[in-house]
């Protein structure tokens, strides 16, 4: 239970947390709880619209930076 943990991964662009394991989408970062989330809801879930949109922010951004 050390208190120095100081590699505390990425921020995930869905849930906006820092986490150790994940996927890169570009320059982005996509947490594996947030990935599997994605994976498992229902498309016609509110949810999925916000997920979408997260990832939509980051291909934008990519094509046109
Ligand atoms: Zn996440």
């Amino acid at each position: 239970m050390a208190m120095t943990n100081q590699s505390i991964g990425e921020t995930c662009i869905v849930c906006e947390q820092p986490k150790e394991q994940g996927i890169h989408i570009y320059t982005k970062f996509l947490c594996i709880d947030c990935e599997k989330e994605i994976v498992r809801t229902d498309t016609v879930d509110p949810k999925y619209r916000f997920y979408l949109q997260q990832l939509k922010k980051i291909m934008n951004r990519e094509i046109y930076s």
